[in-house]
């Protein structure tokens, strides 16, 4: 039995899973004098490096909101970006059954915890020196104009019309809301960034490696990579594969994923677009990051962890810029890849000590807006970890203990 040399005061804690929510739990802990080991099955992140890094609070809903018939519509004649396969309606039925519930009130709780995490975001890249090519003023952009007033009452931005969009570089859309103070990142050079600082701080990363939880009664006795791993602590930040890294110690947090794709373009140097924007229509994300990277994201896919997409998908998504970006002509193809959201039923994140366990905790489900919550999510479980109660934010509106079977 393998066990790391303790700190004085510290605590040992293990992550499984090196995402962006493994990363900034790491962050606080580390701050905080603990001794934290991060395990990933894959030596590079997926979902956290392929979105499309908007920190975006304002954004209410964080995933499509489900009805039976949006279900039905979604399985067969398709309804948009999002798609669903009926094979994973019928296997996951308790999750639809309660995502197609009457639910209100998620929009202010995620609000609240957007709101912190994009301080607690802007406080790190100042105090860090991280600049992950951060552009101030997001807009939401609707082919009806009064979807853009609603938009903007409704997230306090301020209404654009169409003009507005047109300098901004987008067209055929009649309003829009700009968030001046919501942020964009480069996702790639976040993850980057914060992964070699957690690393220099002192985080042992063991890459490469699937991690398995073994308990004894409702104690977790090691961590199994091939080695036992063991320590005072264990977190589990592994997103749309909470369920399966959970459901062996007898809980199950809700997570299903909910699949993206994202492209690369180069605009040959050129400025493409003048604002990161999301075409709210369809869930088209457009963002230049920095001269000569474009980036576009879109879909919401309930197909499981497939990674293939059909061609008559992509065609529809690139249709649609062409019809909203006036300098469709001027980028050119470099790289497609994909991510896997992870969506809880409720619309919110799982985030705290897994139930009937002492020293186990959960961070997951942060959906449509991981990486908006990420910073606000590795703060709250951190304080958790630690037997305190974050301040900021209550963490009861995202217990674990909702989903106790
Ligand atoms: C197309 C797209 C666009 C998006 N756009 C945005 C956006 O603009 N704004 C926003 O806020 N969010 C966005 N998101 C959502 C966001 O990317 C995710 O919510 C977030 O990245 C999830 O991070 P995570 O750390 O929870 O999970 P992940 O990044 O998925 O990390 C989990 C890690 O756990 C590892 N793992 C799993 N099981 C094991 C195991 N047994 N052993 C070891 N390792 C394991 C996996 O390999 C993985 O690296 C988008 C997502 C997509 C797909």
């Amino acid at each position: 039995m393998k066990s790391k040399p303790k700190r004085k005061s510290g605590l040992d804690i293990v992550i499984i899973g090196c995402g962006i929510n493994g990363l900034f739990s790491a962050y606080n802990l580390l701050k905080e004098g603990h001794s934290v080991t991060i395990i990933d099955r894959n030596r590079e992140g997926l979902t956290s490096k392929n979105n499309a890094g908007l920190l975006q609070p304002s954004s209410l809903t964080s995933s499509p909101t489900m009805s039976p018939g949006r279900a039905f519509q979604a399985a067969t004649v398709g309804w948009g970006a999002v798609y669903i396969s009926p094979s994973q309606v019928a296997r996951n039925m308790n999750w639809f059954m309660r995502a197609f519930g009457n639910m209100t009130g998620y929009e202010e709780k995620i609000r609240e915890l957007g709101m912190l995490s994009l301080k607690l975001y802007l406080d790190f890249f100042e105090k860090e020196h991280i600049n992950p090519d951060v552009q101030k003023g997001i807009a939401a952009l609707y082919s009806n104009e009064e979807d853009g007033r609603k938009a903007a009452a409704a997230g306090k931005g301020r209404f654009i019309d169409e003009a507005e969009i047109s300098q901004l570089g987008y067209m055929n859309l009649k309003g829009g809301a700009m968030f001046e103070n919501e942020v964009s990142i480069n996702p790639i050079k976040l993850y980057e960034s914060l992964r070699s600082r957690v690393s220099e701080m002192g985080a042992n990363l063991i890459l490469g490696k699937e991690a398995k939880l073994k308990t004894s009664g409702r104690k977790v006795e090691y961590v199994d990579i091939g080695e036992k791993l063991k320590a005072d602590k264990y977190l589990v930040t592994t997103g749309s594969w909470a369920d399966q890294t959970l459901k062996p110690l007898g809980y199950k947090p809700n997570v299903m994923p909910a699949r993206g794709m994202i492209m690369l373009f180069s605009t040959g140097m050129a400025k493409v677009v003048n604002a990161p924007a999301l075409l709210e229509d369809t869930g088209i994300a457009i963002i230049q990051h920095n001269q000569n990277t474009l980036r576009i994201t879109g879909f919401y896919e309930m197909v499981g962890h497939s990674p293939e997409f059909k061609e008559s998908r992509k065609k529809w998504l690139l249709d649609n810029v062409k019809a909203h970006m006036k300098n469709f002509d001027k980028i050119s193809f470099v790289r497609q890849s994909y991510g896997f959201r992870p969506c809880t039923s409720d619309q919110l994140p799982v985030i705290g000590k897994v139930p009937g366990y002492s020293d186990l905790f959960v961070a997951a489900g942060q959906c449509r807006l991981g990486m908006t919550l990420a910073a606000a999510s590795g703060y709250a479980i951190s304080e958790i970890i630690q037997g305190r109660k974050p301040s900021g934010v209550n963490a009861d509106n995202f217990s674990p203990a909702r989903f106790a079977l």
